[in-house]
């Protein structure tokens, strides 16, 4: 198809109205599949992706991404003679988020360490494989693992971004790079770990680092040569200058802009790291706007009595904006003023239905702050918000204003004092994305209970090359007392919410053992399908959430599946591989105790009547916990302690307890020794590993400090193992 076609397609589209007569022209010419050799994706294909069920073009499958997919072969009826059609291993042993595209019979996805694959869809044949080849090091510059959320599709041509913040363009039938753009400035702690999204080529992308100091924006590069063609920053500089575009002057009024402009190690925070959505009629593009940075606004934004001062725009925001220019048209704030992490980032998802007798275009989300939000999306008037979990930081919100209305007790920016928050930094739903079916109007929430202590660190200075800066202590740690360490995982819930968005209330509920369960895949044939912390790969009725079918994953799954069909043959895919923010930061001892969950990256490719098998899962090794014997003073292990809060507990959990997917420090053979401790801290000799130098943020005693904590730890939980319990210091 030349461009003069697709262009006179892309503006009958456009100009059809609503997005059901774009379903109904694109559907005639559903049998052309998605670009065939030559032709590639289209926007009038991106546009109508809803009529083309065979295939899975962009990340959400549809730019209203509902991840609904009217595909019934496999329904309730049949789902129980579902069975593995095929498996690919991945080569990376870190969390798997991935949703991969499908297009003409041909699987295309990424994974950790924003390695890409593609496959056979029906067979599994390997067709190419790409590595950007992300240095080791990058790790450290990630909150929340090394992982990867997918591709677009755009032409003959992939879009990916990669954690060190490049977005590369392969060719869609060999994989080589046809161009490579370098998004993010590198001095600072920029990561990629989204998906790019295409509108009438061009490609946009955001980035990820708000707990590290930098200050967020998303941008627009030419699909033809990356090319940046806008770019949208989030919260103001600092120095907002008299040609500042209007909406970031409206911001600066809502921070202090002295404390902003005088440290560039605040940058504030706000990065646009994973959802957007496309309303084509609008032509408008949603984007979900993070937490700020650092967290604790007392130091983000002080008032003059040092407490924490302003909404803070656009921090924790669904900001509109046109993608042709990158400009501002409305946001809406669902936590003014955040200070726990609450960002807005969760999956946006667009629907029409009926509320108050009234046809309404809407906007969902729910975002970490435990609030389900409906808003308008032509103009970004509030509609209603209701709690999808349960929560303590806010008891509703204010229909008039859109606000919420806060519990003064867990302003910890405000009182200085430490508050157990609900939800916590986690949220009450994180990155897994949700599903919507149009046939239940429900929407399907990977929801989950994780509250967590804000202690706001006192003298809290930035630290613009390392570690965690966010304001508060991540010090604090559970005693070594198994008892006290299950109660503390007992207040975990995790569960899948399915949520009428107009009565705002839960239909149903399935309860799963812990949090960090997978994305949602909603199809026509009824179901709706969720990999498990659990190490379960799960169909459930879409109607009342009874659990129709299941498989043995062997390792936890957070991604969201896919489903296509090859030669008219119905498919459904998940990246199956434990990993992520919680699962870095749970304690692995409580998980092992349980079913132990680990990561085996792999793809699961389903379909009725499949008989593949997988191998046997590998023996999980039984590590003695043999430490050397604490021998530290007190003030030496409480310095360690501090540190290894700031430094380390974000990749190898809080209170070193070790989860399964990092190494567990009271394991590591480097323990034993001063010198072997400090090559790998201060000298960085596992930095292509992902365990960068921390030179320049540690002193020497400071990471000495750090090993003595370890061992107290590990002689600890030693302790605990025999059955024995310790004093504590
Ligand atoms: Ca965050």
């Amino acid at each position: 198809m030349t461009f003069k076609r697709w262009a006179a397609g892309a503006a009958l589209l456009l100009s059809a109205g609503t997005l059901a007569n774009c379903s109904q022209i694109f559907g005639e010419s559903e049998s052309a599949g998605a670009g065939g050799s030559g032709e590639g994706i289209t926007t009038a294909m991106l546009v109508g992706a809803d009529g083309d069920s065979a295939n899975w073009i962009s990340h959400g499958r549809t730019y209203s991404e509902q991840r609904f997919s009217p595909l019934d072969s496999i329904n309730r009826d049949t789902v129980g003679q579902l069975g593995l059609a095929w498996s690919a291993d991945m080569d990376t042993g870190r969390g798997q988020e991935a949703t991969p595209l499908v297009m003409d019979g041909k699987l295309y996805l990424t994974t950790a360490w924003s390695k890409v694959k593609a496959f056979d869809a029906a067979t599994g044949a390997k067709l190419w494989e790409y590595d950007p080849k992300v240095p080791g090091e990058t790790a450290v510059k990630a909150c929340c693992d090394v992982v990867n959320r997918g591709l677009a599709a755009y032409g003959d041509k992939l879009f990916l971004g990669t954690l060190d913040g490049r977005l590369i363009a392969l060719d869609r039938d060999t994989g080589a790079v046809a161009w490579t753009t370098q998004t993010v400035p590198t001095d600072k702690s920029y990561t990629i770990t989204g998906a790019p999204r295409v509108i009438d080529g061009k490609v946009i992308i955001g980035n990820g680092g708000a707990e590290f100091g930098v200050r967020g924006f998303v941008a627009a590069y030419s699909a033809d040569d990356g090319k940046q063609l806008w770019k949208f920053y989030t919260v103001p500089e600092g120095d907002e200058g008299d040609d500042a575009p209007a909406y970031l002057k409206k911001a600066a009024e809502t921070w202090n802009m002295d404390v902003l402009a005088a440290n560039d190690a605040i940058g504030g925070g706000g990065t646009v790291w994973d959802s957007m959505a496309y309303d084509p009629d609008l032509d408008l593009l949603y984007i979900g706007v993070g937490n700020g940075s650092p967290w604790n606004r007392a130091y983000r934004s002080p008032g003059k009595d040092g407490k924490g001062q302003g909404d803070n725009l656009y921090l924790s925001s669904i900001v509109a904006i046109r993608p042709k220019t990158g400009e501002y048209v409305w946001h809406y704030q669902t936590t003014p003023g955040e200070t726990w992490d609450f960002t807005a980032t969760q999956h946006i998802m667009l629907a029409d239905m009926t509320i108050d007798g009234k046809p309404r275009k809407v906007l969902m989300q729910a975002p970490k702050n435990g609030f389900f939000y409906v808003i308008d999306r032509e103009t970004g008037k509030f509609i209603s918000a209701k709690p999808y979990v349960g929560l303590n930081w806010a008891t509703g919100v204010d229909p008039k204003t859109g606000r919420p209305i806060e519990n003064p007790e867990t302003r910890v920016d405000q009182t200085g004092k430490p508050a157990m928050v609900l939800p916590g930094a986690l949220g009450g739903h994180n990155w897994h994305p949700m599903a919507y079916s149009p046939k239940e109007n429900l929407v399907y929430i990977p929801a989950f209970e994780a509250g967590m202590m804000y202690a706001p660190e006192a003298n809290w200075k930035p630290d613009r090359a390392r570690g965690f800066n966010v304001g508060f202590s991540l010090a604090g740690e559970l005693p070594a007392d198994g008892g006290i360490r299950k109660q503390a995982a007992g207040t975990l819930r995790g569960m899948l919410v399915a949520w009428d968005p107009v009565a705002q209330k839960a239909r149903w509920t399935v309860e799963h053992p812990g949090p960090w369960n997978g994305g949602l895949l909603a199809t026509g044939g009824g179901l709706v399908f969720q990999g498990t912390a659990g190490s379960e790969f799960n169909a459930y009725d879409a109607s009342n959430g009874k659990k129709l079918w299941s498989f043995a994953a062997q390792t936890g799954v957070v991604a969201p599946p896919v489903t296509y069909t090859v030669d008219g043959e119905q498919y459904v895919a998940v990246l199956a591989g434990w990993g992520g923010a919680y699962a870095l930061s749970v304690d692995g001892d409580l998980i092992n105790r349980k079913a132990p969950v680990r990561n085996v990256s792999r793809l699961l490719v389903f379909k009725i009547g499949g008989t593949a098998k997988l191998p046997a899962p590998p023996a999980l090794a039984e590590l003695p916990l043999d430490p050397p014997p604490s021998k530290a003073s007190a003030e030496v292990i409480a310095l360690g302690q501090v540190k290894y809060g700031r430094y380390c507990a974000v990749c190898h959990a809080p209170g070193a307890v070790g989860s399964t997917v990092l190494p567990d420090l009271r394991r590591a053979g480097a323990l034993e020794s001063a010198q072997a401790w400090n090559a790998v801290v201060e000298g960085g000799i596992l930095k292509d590993s992902g365990m960068a130098s921390f030179k320049g943020s540690l002193s020497k005693d400071e990471i000495e400090a750090i090993r003595a904590y370890v061992i107290k730890r590990a002689n600890d939980d030693k302790a605990l193992e025999a059955g024995k319990r310790v004093a504590r210091r």
